[in-house]
């Protein structure tokens, strides 16, 4: 795992240059739910979290800079769940060591193992802050906001994540990434604080079901709209009148179309996007108190605390009105 640690500055180069890939949440939407996710903490976690924010905010994308830019083979199944092909519900393995033994690894590279990798991130996270190791927690915590990221993504946890079985290709990145990047500026991302799941496993599950029965809603919404649109106002053409196309190949879709669809989603993508922010908080929060709650104070010294808490203040209240990425925080 130490192999796959980068500092800041690469993060950021590779980062731009996979900007373009359809990335699940896409920067926008990831950096953001890890950010926002520090300020809903209660205080005995969210001082250190604070001292460390820069990083579990850029930390947030890495998990696809694995995934595409590093070709890290390992990575792909750790970020969907395609649950229809997995049978009955109650047929689920309840754990990745059930999943490897019930199905073969090209199945399970195929259809996805986020909730099971979800549970063992937890279980690693809690031994870190047990072990009270800094760069562990940071690291895993980091990491598991990005997976529960995508968690809240439904197309996510569907076999039709691409709408290409109902002849919807492009509505992956439109929803996920076009959307935040269009419309997250205007979203209130201020959630409840962090809440302690007696459950984990049961926590995970009912994430990833919530997260599901919004794959027909969301698909449904989107194809009403596709239909009742004439060709030429769902995607974009350029001057000769052609289909303007990605340099992956997929259509661009339409400003027009992109905002009559997020009209018609009416606040799904902020919603989820909330859901996503109060999951991660609350499953950092759970991890540390299973762990015995540590004293998180001792980590950092207590002049790199000092120095950060009046910023603190500051962006708790700007998070408290809901504008932590607002109008006076462009730059974020
Ligand atoms: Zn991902």
């Amino acid at each position: 795992m130490k192999n796959f640690r980068m500092r800041p500055r690469l993060i950021a180069l590779l980062a731009l240059i996979i900007g373009f890939f359809t990335l699940s949440w896409g920067i926008v939407g990831h950096e953001r739910i890890n950010k926002a996710a520090v300020m809903a903490l209660p205080k005995q976690v969210q001082v250190f979290f604070y001292n460390h924010i820069d990083f579990i905010t850029q930390e947030a994308s890495v998990p696809d800079i694995r995934k595409y830019a590093l070709n890290y083979k390992d990575e792909n199944a750790r970020h969907y769940f395609d649950m229809e092909n997995f049978g009955p519900a109650d047929a689920f393995p309840q754990t990745l060591e059930e999943a490897k033994q019930k199905y073969d690894a090209k199945f399970l590279n195929d259809n996805g193992i986020l909730p099971w990798y979800i549970e063992d991130m937890m279980a690693k996270l809690t031994k870190a802050f047990k072990d009270k190791n800094r760069a562990e927690i940071l690291f895993l915590a980091a990491d598991l906001g990005h997976y529960i990221g995508d968690a809240h993504m439904p197309l996510h946890t569907s076999a039709n994540h691409d709408g290409q079985l109902s002849d919807q290709k492009g509505i992956h990145s439109l929803w996920e990434s076009r959307l935040p990047e269009l419309y997250a500026k205007n979203y209130k991302l201020n959630v409840p604080e962090a809440q302690y799941y007696e459950d984990v496993h049961k926590a995970v599950w009912a994430m990833i079901n919530d997260t599901h029965s919004l794959v027909k809603p969301l698909l449904d919404i989107d194809k009403k709209l596709r239909t009742s649109t004439p060709e030429d106002g769902v995607f974009k053409k350029d001057a000769e009148g052609k289909i303007l196309k990605t340099k992956y190949n997929t259509a661009v879709f339409s400003e027009e179309y992109a905002e009559k669809l997020h009209k018609d989603l009416n606040g799904m993508v902020e919603s989820q996007m909330r859901k996503a922010i109060a999951a991660t908080a609350s499953f950092w929060y759970t991890a540390w108190v299973n762990a015995g709650k540590p004293d998180l104070s001792t980590l950092d010294a207590p002049a790199v605390t000092q120095r950060n808490y009046p910023a603190l203040q500051e962006d708790l209240k700007l998070y408290q009105k809901g504008d932590l990425f607002g109008m006076k925080n462009q730059n974020d």
